[in-house]
């Protein structure tokens, strides 16, 4: 079986091209201008259309194991095969949390009935409590790549340090939640303007950014590797674009929700936009939107979040942390871009491949694509002999309102909004598992 993907824009090595695609069975075979279609069993037409490597996320929630009401692991991976999404890595602060081997191996063998790559990550501390690290040897020998607490922060800046030389000594990723618990007590909104007229507490941007320049000094000396998560902060951001230019084995991701929505949003109290981090003002959500256009950022990750609707119930203050959205990801940070740098309602690119909207929206693709696969260590590259995980994209997609059908759970913050950008057709080693944003059964 051959598939032309004929006259689209293809995104390789960081850069659009025109070319035509040619994929056999579960490879790509050739990419190249005027590609002979005579010998082909399927032309799909990409006028207009971006073809890119399929996306992969840092930071999902598959809240497995756990409470079975919360959503289950195929609902999620549906909703990440419509983002585009062929890989996904599982966060594990699970109940109970994915401390030893065991439970890892469980949940990655879950994992491999879905449709989708999920990879595992592992707690650093044993139940996730911050004090004891977890076997990383006996971890790293069965698998693990990454190690987070994520939906808290390692508070012990010794047991940080610990981690950080386990990491360098065992060739593993250490991904943190930066928030100081100290400067974050009971708050749960953006300092500032909201916080005093929803009059409830706050978790300020420094409470990020304390933790982020501690740790970037524990890093110092040690040749572990440390991955910021969900960075909200414009100082997180300076002080890792410094540590980077230093030459620390560091990177970091933002989330769409981070870039799309300031913390005006939480005014109403409507509890879909309570989330941690804390959705941000308007400047740092400027200063966090620059470091996607000038590739300071490695990542755009998700951190998508299901709940069951009674765990967001109630007050803002007592309603969950979190929030979904993996199906919309890439077109909830291209509408944040394209507000920024571009111009009329409509996404509409234009022909001048080197104009800055398209090098914006090669950016994106990079934080959604190359930029992860290197922090797994994998590539993704759509290249002669390179397995077929593709997407087909129309970036110009007209603004439209986001269903509420696809998810099993309903806190989606994007639920209403109107969003410039489509994922329409994803492949998986060649075969077709979403057309024109559908999931594809059987
Ligand atoms: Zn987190």
């Amino acid at each position: 079986m051959r598939t032309l993907f004929a006259g689209g824009i293809v995104f390789v090595g960081g850069r659009f091209c025109r070319a035509d695609l040619l994929m056999e069975e579960t490879r790509v075979l050739a990419v190249d201008r005027g590609l002979d279609r005579s010998d082909v069993d399927r032309v799909i037409d990409c006028e207009a259309r971006v073809i890119a490597p399929t996306f992969i996320d840092l930071h999902t929630h598959l809240r497995y194991p756990g409470v079975d009401e919360d959503d289950d692991p195929t609902s999620i991976a549906r909703a990440a095969l419509v983002g585009g999404y062929g890989v996904i890595v599982s966060m594990a602060n699970t109940w109970p949390p994915i401390d030893r081997v065991g439970r890892w191996q469980e949940a990655s063998a879950r994992f491999a009935t879905l449709p989708i790559e999920v990879v595992q990550a592992a707690t650093v501390t044993l139940g996730r409590e911050g004090q004891r690290l977890v076997d990383f040897e006996r971890l790293a020998e069965a698998g693990v790549e990454i190690f987070s607490d994520d939906g808290s922060g390692i508070q012990d800046s010794g047991v940080m340090r610990q981690a950080l030389v386990a990491s360098a000594e065992f060739g593993v990723l250490i991904a943190q939640h930066a928030e100081d618990a100290s400067l974050a007590v009971g708050g749960v909104v953006n300092d500032g303007v909201v916080a005093d007229s929803l009059g409830v507490a706050s978790i300020p941007e420094v409470a990020e950014s304390a933790m982020v320049a501690r740790d970037i000094e524990l890093l110092k000396g040690i040749p572990g590797r440390l991955h910021l998560q969900h960075v909200s902060a414009r100082e997180s951001l300076n002080l890792f674009r410094q540590a980077k230019r230093e030459g620390l084995r560091i990177s970091a991701e933002v989330t769409p929700h981070h870039l799309l929505l300031p913390d005006t949003r939480v005014l109403g109290g409507d509890t879909r936009f309570k989330v941690n981090p804390p959705l941000r003002s308007i400047p740092t959500q400027m200063a966090l939107l620059q470091g996607v256009l000038d590739g300071s950022f490695d990542a755009v990750a998700t951190d998508h979040a299901p709940h069951p609707e009674s765990r967001k119930r109630g007050s803002y203050e007592e309603a969950a942390f979190g929030m979904i959205g993996i199906s919309e990801a890439m077109a909830a940070t291209w509408t944040a871009l394209w507000r920024t740098i571009g111009s009329g309602e409509r996404g509409e690119l234009g022909s001048d491949l080197a104009s800055p909207e398209w090098v914006a929206f090669g950016s994106l693709l990079s934080c959604l694509t190359s930029g992860p696969a290197e922090i797994l260590g994998r590539s993704s590259r759509l290249a002669p002999q390179a397995v077929a995980d593709l997407v087909v994209i129309d970036p110009s997609a007209a603004p439209r309102e986001v269903p509420s059908r696809l998810y099993r759970s309903g806190n989606s913050p994007y639920l209403g909004e109107t969003l410039v950008g489509r994922v329409d057709d994803v492949f998986l080693e060649g075969r077709q598992v979403v057309g024109e944003g559908e999931v594809i059964d059987g």
